[in-house]
């Protein structure tokens, strides 16, 4: 967007989110459903559309489905409906696709972003997901319905958008949300969550009265940034030179950078919905709703702030223990072992943390956590310095499976305060490095590392650092 034009023009942004929710089995099938099995092994007559056959809900799925709706402060409906929607495409095996048209599953949510901006949120509801086409192999085209029917929550945003950037935070929050209730993984790699981008273009202070287009295919955060602003400069573009924007639906082409047109809307979008006769109405009790609610874990801002409040971290600290919910399940371990909570953070957040793999989460990394807490206790009683927990933390990783007490011993990092013997070691760099020894005693106190190091080498890290800087000055003194 230029400048000029950002004045003159206010877009309108509203999103569509498809996200698979976490259920061992697919939406209307017994068939285990995961990514990247070999194609076509995750099929049954039901999801493969046979004559026949009929569709059994998956009670996990509206579980699921209620759940994600909840965490987003949404009315879970007790009544809801399932629709077919019909429409022709080599993926969809039975040349319909279940869906839930003019009764949601749930309604009325929202999120709230940084600049106070609150998104609405008009519904969530569940259809089945369709196969999988593949184009890329020459001149033919192949088939894989392992993801045919497995279990999505699409939620559709009111269009309270106004930036790309605003738009990227709403999916972050969203996605944030929902990893945090356990619903959904979240994952764009494997396809968890795909968004459709609606956005129009109106005259500064006229927002969402221009036309829209929708756009698909965006396949990354970062996508959904740039195909947003390729695609606010192109209507700009054809309003300032005396054109309309013609409702259209248009798929964002990664390499080239910029929206094509699909179709065009007249023509498309006749899905005839009609009441699906095989599935009677959802009807769910205010029981069962309730019940969804208190499975949810205490809500990730909550828990930050009664991690900074109530536990005294750093802000830096506590958004770190609560970006994942297994990262603050880790930590509420610490905390249920005893361990003082500034200190497990610190360990957790510096030390632990740098063993997850990219792309992990803390149950990739080797250290358990009530290993942690052995060593977070050998700190507390003194008989380890920083550089000892360090030293055990390392031998974990490393494949030691021996217990923090044992290698305490084995390694010999118990920390030295005993007095005597750390005044030998000084007195043994003293000897060995005269030149140091001579600057401090000239007033340079920097010179007292190059001791510490020597004491710290010879005592393998485990020379209490305070005491043994308190006896050089002492045997250093001018
Ligand atoms: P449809 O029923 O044709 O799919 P909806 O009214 O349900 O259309 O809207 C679909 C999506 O388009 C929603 O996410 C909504 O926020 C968004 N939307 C609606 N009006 C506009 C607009 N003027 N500009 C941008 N997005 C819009
Ligand atoms: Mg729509
Ligand atoms: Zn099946």
């Amino acid at each position: 967007m230029s400048a000029p034009a950002a004045v003159a023009w206010e877009p309108t942004i509203g999103l569509e989110v498809h996200v698979q929710l976490a259920t061992r089995t697919k939406l209307f099938c017994r068939c285990a459903w995961r990514f990247g099995a070999q194609p076509n092994t995750l099929v049954c007559p039901v999801c493969l559309g046979h004559p026949g056959v009929l569709p059994v809900l998956n009670a996990r799925a509206v579980e699921q489905g209620a759940r994600a709706a909840l965490s987003l402060g949404m009315t879970v409906n007790r009544e809801s409906k399932f629709d077919r929607k019909n429409y022709f495409y080599p993926d969809l095996p039975k040349g319909y696709q279940i869906s839930q048209f003019d009764e949601p599953l749930a309604q009325h949510g929202s999120i709230r972003l940084d600049d106070g901006t609150h998104v609405r949120i008009r519904r969530l509801h569940l259809e089945e997901d369709a196969g999988k086409a593949i184009h890329d192999r020459g001149d033919f085209g192949l088939v894989d319905f392992n993801r045919a029917g497995a279990p999505l929550a699409e939620i559709v945003s009111e269009p309270d958008l106004a930036t790309p950037p605003q738009a990227t935070e709403y999916l972050d929050r969203l996605k944030q949300t929902l990893r945090w209730a356990g619903v959904s993984d979240c994952d764009m790699e494997k396809g968890n969550l795909r968004v459709d981008i609606n956005v129009s273009v109106a005259p500064a202070g006229r927002r969402a009265t221009g036309t829209r287009c929708e756009v698909k295919n965006v396949n990354s955060f970062q996508s959904v940034a740039r195909a947003l602003e390729h695609e606010i400069g192109r209507q700009i573009a054809v309003l300032e030179s005396g054109g309309t924007v013609r409702q259209e639906t248009r798929t964002w082409d990664e390499a080239a950078g910029q929206t094509r047109v699909m179709r065009v809307k007249e023509e498309a979008d006749d899905y005839r919905y009609f009441p699906d006769p095989d599935l009677p109405r959802l009807q769910l009790s205010a029981e069962w709703i309730e019940a969804q609610r208190a499975a949810l874990p205490e809500p990730q801002a909550q828990r930050r702030r009664r991690y900074e409040q109530a536990l005294g971290l750093s802000e830096y600290d506590a958004r770190v223990l609560t970006a994942e919910r297994e990262t603050s399940a880790y930590f509420e371990r610490l905390l249920a072992a005893g361990s003082a909570p500034k200190e497990a953070a610190n360990w957790l957040v510096n030390d632990v943390l740098s063993w997850v793999p990219p792309g992990g989460g803390v149950d990739d990394q080797p250290i358990p956590p009530e290993y942690l807490a052995a060593v977070l206790q050998l700190r507390h009683d003194g008989r380890i310095n920083r550089n000892g927990g360090r030293a055990l933390l390392e031998a974990r990783a490393g494949g030691d499976l021996r217990s923090p007490q044992e290698l305490v011993s084995a390694l010999g990092l118990e920390t030295q305060s005993d007095a005597g013997a750390l005044e030998q070691a000084c007195r043994r760099a003293i000897a060995a490095q005269p030149k140091a020894a001579d600057d401090v005693r000239a007033g340079k106190e920097k010179a007292l590392g190059a001791l510490l190091g020597f004491v710290m080498r010879e005592t393998r890290g485990a020379a209490d650092a305070g005491k043994t800087r308190a006896i050089l000055l002492r045997l250093l003194q001018p």
